[in-house]
């Protein structure tokens, strides 16, 4: 006889023995709280098309430019442009930034989508 298999939360992976229906997902007590507040204005799930061809021009381009005209910046606000060792640290510094982008993407979905 085979070990049932473990019941995991959809939304974290916790190991959750009785986990409660939430939409479409299996929740642990913890999602479950965060689903029963937040529930009317969570993302629906991502369904797309592909991407197609259009006249705008190549992300890429445009966010190689900007890279650019960042380093220029770095370089006349600190005075030297950006390189391993100074004396920073990189992830802390990357990670503190990535929340802050985290909250402006959410902020910018809700804003166009209301929820
Ligand atoms: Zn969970």
């Amino acid at each position: 006889m085979e070990p049932a298999a473990e019941l995991k939360c959809d939304n974290c992976a916790t190991p959750t023995p009785k986990p409660f229906r939430c939409g479409a997902k299996w929740l642990c007590q913890h999602c479950k709280e965060m689903w029963d507040r937040l529930s009317t204005v969570v993302l629906a799930p991502n369904v797309q098309p592909p991407p197609k061809p259009s006249k705008g021009p190549p992300v890429w381009d445009l966010v190689q430019f900007d890279m650019l005209a960042r380093d220029k910046m770095g370089a006349s606000k600190y005075g030297v442009r950006l390189q391993p060792f100074n004396g920073r640290d990189a992830l802390r510094d990357a990670y503190e930034e990535s929340l802050d982008l985290c909250v402006y993407l959410r902020q910018a979905i809700f804003e166009r989508d209301g929820k």
